[in-house]
């Protein structure tokens, strides 16, 4: 069987500790202030096993790869390296530092 490339998994929970949401990459985006608004009114029902699509979540991109909103800044610092699903799911040993929602899913 092929091994799954997947290293972190999208679920609600990682979702809620994905820490995106106070990057300074996205905190001028449009869209993403679109979909976190969205994200939001959507959690009671993801937690009741609902999930929404990927690309409508503005965040765990280490989980589902690069943003769908176009209008971020990847010039300021992406705060990853804060984040509790960093050390949980050994980031720092991947082949990407960081960036996901520029560069695609943690692997
Ligand atoms: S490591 Fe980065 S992309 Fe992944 S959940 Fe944390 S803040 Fe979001
Ligand atoms: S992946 Fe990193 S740079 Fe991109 S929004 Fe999340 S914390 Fe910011």
């Amino acid at each position: 069987m092929e091994k799954s490339d997947q290293r972190v998994p999208f679920t609600v929970e990682n979702i809620k500790k994905c820490i995106c949401t106070d990057c300074p990459v996205q905190n001028t985006s449009r869209c993403v202030k679109e979909k976190m608004e969205k994200t939001k009114e959507m959690m009671g029902s993801m937690e009741s096993g609902l999930m929404s699509k990927p690309e409508d979540i503005p965040g765990l991109y280490c989980a589902t790869g690069a943003a769908t909103c176009k209008d971020i800044d990847t010039n300021q610092m992406c705060i990853c390296g804060d984040c509790p699903l960093w050390e949980k799911y050994n980031l720092p040993s991947g082949e990407l530092l960081g960036y996901y929602c520029r560069d695609g899913k943690a692997k």
